[in-house]
């Protein structure tokens, strides 16, 4: 007779085995196109009818937040947002709009448990934000409250800074920044209640101020919507004295007003 421990233990194995073998057989399969079953010639690529389905950021755009310009402008144009209030960040980018594909590969990435794409969106992030991994000394993930990562099991954004530092060959630290209490949703929040809700949620954890300290830092985000989360960690990031800090995230909502200048 097997005790409850003991089938809990083969459980284990018998899951453990076919995580194992489907990870076999994955690698056996030719890979697939990261939005159809489509063959591609390399794991984390795109097939050629989805490709313009996935609306990728290009110049012209502003040179500080990114925004994309639906008309040719002069190059070094700063947006109305940026000049109106500056940004705590020194430059953002990202590698496609929210919206049509870009958003098909932001769902099955962060709510189809597809970690196995991590590689090839941060591939996409590499081409949008070239001059920003060359410039920086540290790549950092946006943080995650405990809870939600107990909830997700994983923190997209370390996933994707993990696998944009094995591409630039640029250091990941997971840690320097923390998120001591959770916070709601802000999609539905005001610029207000946004910034009151995220005020202290977003700190440089204990001890780590001296790696922050003089150095040019990359924080990386899946979707930059408001921007309010993102900026509650550049401010935290600047006050411990970071040199410069810029972001890369793998999509960015715009809204129709944005978009044309
Ligand atoms: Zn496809
Ligand atoms: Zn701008």
């Amino acid at each position: 007779m097997l005790g409850s421990h003991d089938s809990f233990v083969l459980h284990g194995l018998r899951h453990g085995w076919r995580r194992i073998w489907r990870g076999g057989v994955d690698a056996l399969l030719p890979p697939q196109c990261m939005l159809c079953t489509v063959q591609v010639d390399e794991p984390g690529r795109l097939c050629l009818n989805c490709w313009p389905s996935v609306n990728f950021i290009a110049a012209p755009c502003c040179p500080v937040c990114g925004i994309p310009y639906a008309v040719p402008v002069p190059d070094a144009l700063v947006c109305g947002a940026c000049l109106k209030q500056p940004p705590p960040f020194a430059r953002a980018r990202a590698a496609f709009i929210y919206g049509g594909g870009g958003r098909d590969l932001v769902l099955r990435f962060k709510r189809g448990d597809r970690t196995d794409l991590a590689p090839g969106l941060a591939m996409l992030m590499r081409n949008a934000g070239a001059a920003l991994l060359a410039d920086c000394d540290v790549i950092l993930p946006v943080p995650l409250h405990r809870w939600r990562l107990w909830r997700r099991r994983f923190n997209q954004s370390a996933l994707l800074a993990q696998a944009l530092g094995r591409i630039a060959d640029r250091p990941v630290r997971l840690d320097l920044l923390e998120r001591p209490r959770p916070t709601r949703s802000l999609g539905r929040l005001n610029r207000t209640a946004r910034q009151r809700e995220l005020a202290g949620a977003i700190r440089v954890a204990a001890g780590r101020a001296e790696e922050v300290r003089g150095r040019r830092l990359l924080l990386v985000d899946d979707v930059f919507t408001t921007g309010a989360t993102v900026n509650a960690c550049c401010r935290a990031l600047r006050r411990a004295g970071a040199a410069e800090v810029t972001v890369l995230t793998l999509a960015r909502v715009v809204r129709a007003e944005q978009g044309a200048i």
